[in-house]
């Protein structure tokens, strides 16, 4: 299977959680300026976006159109590239600055397939997806095809959706991961701060359990 990545804004986490699956023999990386010297973007199976979208930054949304021509199909890996994580800080609860640079999710921008949760996405759950995509195993797909439709997160999210909802096992991830604290775990659960809270949606695309409401949506469409 060939694959073409592109990392746009992001810390990198991603793209080293990345190397750990290049070795693969079923796979091959075809394109990708980190690790690959080519420099043309080649016809491919899969192509992997991570980062968030810079709007003043022009390459970024050629490169990402580039990749959704050449690409069978899509997958945004990780919070930034999924909801815009760590690039919120830019913009967050701050007023707006002259200096202020604006980054989107990728799927702002162009049709995504599939989205990989995490920040950084894990190199067993890259792992786990490139083994289902290349069985083709459909139902194990489903998560990352309804996590697409999930354009925007935040921490009133994480308390509605995952916490409120009794689905919460207190595993901390979240308190962890959240960039501005705004998160404080309160015997064994979270509490978000809203009035901290920059809309990163770094904590919701961490948290381990956002797949099992995601399961029970599609189990009722299905
Ligand atoms: S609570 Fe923290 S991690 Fe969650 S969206 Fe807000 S700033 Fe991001
Ligand atoms: S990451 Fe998810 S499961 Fe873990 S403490 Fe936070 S909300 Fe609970």
């Amino acid at each position: 299977m060939k694959i073409n990545y592109i990392k746009l804004a992001d810390c990198s986490g991603c793209m080293m959680n990345f190397l750990g699956i290049i070795s693969r023999e079923d796979i091959e990386i075809a394109y990708c300026p980190n690790l690959v010297d080519r420099r043309e973007m080649v016809n491919a199976d899969i192509g992997f976006v991570s980062g968030a979208v810079c709007l003043e930054f022009r390459e970024h949304t050629e490169l990402l159109k580039e990749l959704r021509d050449k690409c069978k199909h899509i997958v945004a890996v990780g919070s930034c590239a999924c909801v815009g994580g760590i690039t919120r800080f830019c913009r967050g609860n701050q007023s707006p600055q002259a200096t202020h640079r604006t980054f989107l999710p990728v799927s702002d921008i162009i049709e995504v397939d599939y989205a990989i949760p995490g920040c950084p996405a894990s190199t067993e759950i890259l792992k786990k997806f490139i083994d289902a995509y290349l069985k083709g195993n459909e139902r194990y797909l489903i998560p990352f095809k309804s996590l697409v439709k999930k354009k925007r997160a935040n921490g009133q999210d994480l308390q509605d959706e995952i916490v409120s909802k009794g689905l919460c096992v207190g595993c901390g991830m979240c308190a962890l991961s959240c960039p501005v604290e705004a998160i404080e775990m309160i015997k064994g659960l979270p509490e978000v701060r809203m009035d901290k809270c920059i809309r990163c949606g770094t904590c919701y695309f961490r948290c381990p359990r956002n797949f099992l409401k995601l399961r029970k949506e599609n189990a009722e469409v299905i």
